[in-house]
């Protein structure tokens, strides 16, 4: 949730919603910041809802988001049915559960998990990739803490190594449970962790790398395979036995369909954990996510708690007792078994081909460097190649015009100078959409090369003050405008990673 923050204009806190067709139900507006003190007819309340929220965007047409904004109506009704099951209530809904279970050992088997006939695998759903991480984090922060314990060696400066590119979570995850961060900084054209770099960074605190299957800023999977033969190579001769989190967040249903030779996964011995979406491309609206562990040598016992909830004993580890879960469980095992493995790698071919299709469109412009990989999580990333006149987050402005919503932002540390644009491709994006925005972005940069950038004639007017002016009030203005440059430039860099997500 997002923190509210306090109203400070008064006029503000005193304001009402006035409703339009709500009109013929309730006389008098209701505040918008005291709950009201009457209660309103249901319809009246409806209709004040849903006319405010026809000014947010369209998810549909929301091309930054890897979350799922589709679903068959099949589905959809199963979702509603369930959205008063509270999913923690295992005892009493224990179908739920067992479809939990389900999803669980189908997605382990999917990432190739060394489990035996009757054994079932480990690994629990989870309120998107961000608990899921987490709860991989906790895991190996107490097992590396257990074994310095046992070696009478210092265990307060746990640390993680993973690429500049992660996402926001593990920063996260980081402070919450005070692990630091060392973050492998990138360069102009890696925009992933690069292994070697990564494992010279690994040292006896170090509890795990996390490499990443999609980077969220280019979807370029990091060699997972390369970093876990390089890392065997340090722990014999070091003796630390580091391993290896893969956050496949975006990827962990892309890869197994697309690219099923691609090696990330427990078939590398130094995988020990991995986590999924299930709301990006596993299909599913927003709220669920999936982590599993190798073995259950990997999740220590003392992270699990086992509820006597009413009777019976149930083992859980998440972060939150209640939350809305049984809707998305049902809904996740609704696609496995609706699709099967020949529907998800229909429906990931399809999203390659119109991501084909939007880099080809992209690159005839000949405006435009194509900065993520035809191997990786089906997505364009694009930067301008000329930005001397205007920039990506120009473009950007003027799509939203047509309705798109494409973020453009800047790249993490040492390639803060490169600024793209990103957009996903999703199921529900077809190939005449893609075909459409192409001929968008076709007329957004032709309408900003007939209008002055804001750059030059910013440049141009503290020239044109410098030079013939020496009032001071004309001095005075000259520096305001050189601060005004700076902040424009400052306001282009800081903070243009949010969207990104
Ligand atoms: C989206 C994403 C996350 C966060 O996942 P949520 O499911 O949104 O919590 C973490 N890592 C990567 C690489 C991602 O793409």
């Amino acid at each position: 949730m997002v923190i509210t923050s306090a109203v400070t204009d008064p006029e503000e806190q005193t304001q009402s919603l006035h409703s339009t067709f709500a009109s013929r139900y309730v006389r008098d507006p209701i505040p918008r910041f005291k709950m009201p003190e009457k209660c309103i007819p249901k319809d009246a309340a409806y209709q004040i809802i849903n006319d405010e929220l026809m000014l947010d965007g369209t998810p549909r047409l929301n091309l930054a988001s890897f979350v799922t904004t589709w679903m068959e109506p099949e589905c959809d009704k199963l979702i509603m049915a369930s959205l008063n099951k509270n999913y923690v209530d295992m005892d009493e809904y224990p179908v739920t559960t067992e479809l939990q279970n389900r999803c669980v050992n189908m997605i382990a088997h999917l990432y190739h998990a060394p489990i035996g006939e009757d054994e079932a695998a480990v690994g629990v759903g989870t309120v998107g990739s961000s608990e899921a991480i987490m709860l991989a984090g906790l895991a190996f922060k107490r097992k590396w803490q257990a074994k310095r314990k046992a070696e009478g060696k210092p265990y307060d400066k746990p640390n993680i190594v993973t690429g500049a590119n992660v996402q926001v979570c593990w920063e996260k995850f980081a402070r919450y449970f005070e692990v630091e961060l060392k973050e492998v900084k990138l360069t102009e054209g890696c925009y992933v962790m690069d292994p070697v770099k990564a494992v010279e960074m690994v040292d006896e605190n170090t509890i795990c790398v996390a490499a990443i299957l999609g980077s969220t800023l280019t979807g370029e999977f990091e060699d997972v395979k390369l970093l876990n033969e390089l890392l065997t190579k340090k722990n014999k001769e070091t003796g630390w036995n580091t391993s290896i989190h893969v956050d496949a967040a975006s990827g962990g249903f892309i890869a197994p369909f697309l690219y099923p030779d691609l090696e990330w996964d427990f078939r590398l011995p130094l995988v020990k954990s991995i986590n999924v979406s299930g709301h990006k491309y596993g299909l599913v609206y927003p709220g669920v996510g999936w982590v599993v562990w190798r073995s259950k040598d990997d999740l220590p016992e003392e992270l699990v708690f086992h509820i006597n909830y009413l009777g019976s004993d149930q083992p859980t580890f998440t972060l939150n007792f209640s939350k809305a879960g049984s809707s998305q469980i049902i809904a996740q095992y609704y696609q496995f078994i609706r699709l099967g493995t020949e529907g998800y790698k229909n429906i990931m071919e399809n999203c390659r081909e119109n991501a084909r299709i939007l880099r080809e469109g992209i690159e005839k412009m000949g405006r435009f460097n194509i900065v993520s990989k035809d191997v990786g999580v089906p997505l364009v990333a694009f930067s301008l190649k000329d930005s001397s006149q205007h920039t990506v987050f120009e473009v950007s402005d003027h799509l939203r015009k047509f309705g798109w919503i494409v973020p453009a932002y800047t790249m993490p540390p040492d390639a803060q100078h490169i600024a793209v644009l990103r957009v996903v491709i999703r199921e529900d994006f077809s190939r005449g959409l893609a075909e459409r925005l192409v001929s968008d972005i076709v007329k957004v940069v032709d309408l900003l090369d007939t209008l002055p950038s804001p750059l030059s004639t910013k440049k141009a007017h503290v020239v044109a003050v410098a030079n013939n002016e020496t009032s001071e009030k004309a001095k005075k203005s000259a520096l305001e405008t050189q601060k005004e440059i700076a902040l424009y430039w400052k306001r282009l860099v800081d903070g243009k990673r949010v969207g990104a997500c």
